[in-house]
């Protein structure tokens, strides 16, 4: 089993600097032009890949660019247009609504609070949080996705059981200049390496000092279950 550093500012600081090694260009992988585009990228990628998005994207704004188009469209047009996204039909409908909502209270202009954003339909924490980020520069708080809530777990930096606690936990114990960043270096891991069902720890940078080394450690400390 890895041996976690004390205290958990000095694992971060360590699994920060492993990874950021490992994934110099870690950064966000939606495609989008404008804040727009990342808005609606960021709606339609919730329990959706990045990859199905982008390649879904590419026509959707092609064919509504605006918040008006958006807002004249029918959930059920938006719907065939995303054809292909999980929960599709849904996720028409809060384009629709996102479109309607911009175009009535922020003059077609995409918010840049918190609590304008998470005011659009379709729109929580985490993906208000990726917004202000990269749409506006503002880093707010960290992105707990679920490959964050899966490493930070694992790495013994948290032992909170939901996304909103994770992020309280981190934000106290990562760097602010590090939040960003910290969110896209698990996201990178987490696809590559510490995967949710079979993790590749025999292969893994941040082994040494992971306290959920399989084979060595008996519980995966994401689910506090055995291997
Ligand atoms: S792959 Fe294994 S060793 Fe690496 S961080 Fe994940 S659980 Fe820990």
């Amino acid at each position: 089993m890895g041996t976690p550093l004390e205290p958990r500012e000095a694992q971060v600081e360590e699994v920060t600097d492993r990874l950021r090694e490992t994934y110099p260009d870690s950064t966000i992988s939606l495609r989008y032009s404008n804040r727009l585009e990342l808005l609606i990228a960021v709606v339609l990628s919730a329990q959706c890949t990045d990859e199905r998005v982008n390649e879904v994207t590419e026509e959707l704004f092609e064919t509504y660019s605006t918040p008006a188009e958006y807002a004249n469209a029918t959930e059920e047009e938006l719907a065939d247009a995303i054809y292909g996204i999980t929960f599709h039909n849904n996720k028409g409908g809060y384009l629709q609504g996102i479109g309607e909502r911009l175009v009535a209270d922020h003059d077609g202009e995409v918010p840049d609070t918190m609590a304008e954003l998470t005011d659009l339909p379709g729109v929580g924490r985490k993906t208000a949080n990726v917004v202000l980020q990269h749409g506006h520069d503002i880093v707010e708080g960290i992105v707990v996705d679920t490959h964050v809530q899966r490493l930070s777990r694992r790495l013994g930096l948290t032992e909170e059981p939901t996304p909103e606690r994770i992020e309280e936990d981190l934000v106290g114990i990562v760097p602010r200049e590090d939040w960003q960043e910290f969110t896209h270096l698990c996201i990178d891991h987490g696809r590559a390496t510490c995967t949710a069902r079979n993790p590749d720890c025999g292969d893994c940078v941040l082994a040494a000092i992971c306290p959920s080394q399989k084979g060595d450690s008996p519980v995966d400390l994401a689910s506090g279950e055995p291997w």
